[in-house]
């Protein structure tokens, strides 16, 4: 039978309950059959998003008010969390398929590395929210609505999924997306109303097409009533005042440069906190060869059956064979292990190369 929700205040006499005392509480309610919570939060973190294993047959809701950081993190499907009020960095973190309401603002990151669901927010979002959103093809296409604006460097290194944001109450910004969002942007697409400047040149901006307009005149009307603001569905969906932001075609973007380039001319001008440190841009070679390596393959005859994967996949063409014996050329070879991780006969072990520090 349906259990009537679950109320936890989680402060009391001003004692506050634990991070891991509430979400244990939350697993064992669950356990106990427990679907739907309203929790007044305290700032505890990961609110909604650890509980997702436990969720096998019924969906859980959870209304909060004053979360920590990363609410739904993780979440999985036929999760619902509702947060009345703002929440600070990491809501919907790698969000795997919970539909994530925030009544009011969200902090840095929003929305970083979903991968599926939908994430509302009634406000403003925070600096680089929705970067590394994806989207696999096996799942629903994941989704990021937004009333009024982002932080800067949001977007970054996009590889899927729909990201919508507003500009509502922003007309007199500069950008709504603020500085430099959209670097290494590979995939997805951003619907974006309102001034944007200073963008990454990995994309391009364009027009709206019919597809775009009947996707977003649906959306809109959900969003809008999920964050109880339908009363700007007009206004909002005057669609020549929209643009699409997506990735500039791999065709068209066949200029490659350095890692050093890129991080003298393209990160930030003058490169990260470049105002304050002095940087030389030099990028050093992590992966050491010879005895720098922090593992070294050693090969073992017995069970080889000759079969070359080692010697076809090793990066490094790093591998000798000589009449069906295997060796590797320690000046070549970087340690990497993936002799060892394909063989699949168990043949290369990784010795430990780590010095001791006395
Ligand atoms: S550890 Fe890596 S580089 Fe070295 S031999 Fe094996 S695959 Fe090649
Ligand atoms: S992958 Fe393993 S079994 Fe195949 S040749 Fe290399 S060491 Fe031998």
């Amino acid at each position: 039978m349906q259990k009537e929700p679950l109320k936890i205040k989680t402060l009391k006499d001003n004692n506050r309950m634990s991070t891991q005392d509430l979400l244990q509480l939350i697993t064992d309610k669950i356990k106990e059959g427990y679907t739907d919570f309203e929790i007044e939060g305290c700032g505890q973190h990961n609110i909604g998003g650890s509980a997702w294993a436990l969720n096998k047959d019924n969906k859980l809701i959870f209304k909060i008010s004053n979360p920590g950081q990363r609410v739904g993190a993780m979440a999985l499907p036929k999760t619902e969390i509702i947060v009345e009020g703002s929440a600070p960095a990491d809501v919907g973190w790698l969000n795997s398929g919970a539909e994530i309401t925030i009544k009011g603002d969200c902090g840095d990151t929003a929305a970083h590395c979903a991968a599926g669901g939908k994430i509302y927010v009634a406000g403003r979002v925070g600096t680089r929210s929705g970067a590394l959103m994806k989207h696999d093809p096996k799942f629903e296409i994941p989704e990021f609505w937004v009333l009024k604006n982002t932080g800067s460097f949001s977007f970054e290194f996009m590889g899927g999924g729909i990201a919508v944001v507003c500009g509502y109450d922003c007309e007199n910004m500069n950008s709504v997306l603020g500085h430099r969002s959209c670097v290494g942007m590979v995939g997805g697409i951003i619907y974006v109303r309102g001034n944007i400047e200073a963008m990454s040149d990995s994309v391009e901006i364009k027009q709206l097409e019919k597809d775009d307009i009947e996707f977003l005149e649906k959306g809109m009307n959900i969003f809008l009533k999920k964050i109880e603001k339908i009363d700007l569905f007009d206004s909002l969906t005057i669609f020549s005042e929209w643009k699409k932001i997506v990735p500039v075609a791999n065709t068209e973007n066949k200029y490659k440069i350095s890692v050093s380039e890129f991080r003298k001319n393209k990160w930030i001008d003058g490169g990260i906190f470049g105002d304050f440190i002095h940087d030389d841009f030099e990028v050093y070679s992590i992966p050491s060869t010879d005895n720098g390596r922090v593992h070294i393959p050693v090969w073992h005859q017995e069970n080889c059956i000759d079969c070359k994967i080692c010697f076809n996949n090793c990066p490094q063409n790093a591998i000798i064979q000589n009449n069906k014996l295997y060796s590797h050329d320690s000046k070549k070879c970087i340690g990497c292990g993936i002799c060892f991780a394909v063989c699949p006969k168990n043949c290369w072990i990784m010795k430990d190369n780590r010095q001791e520090v006395s």
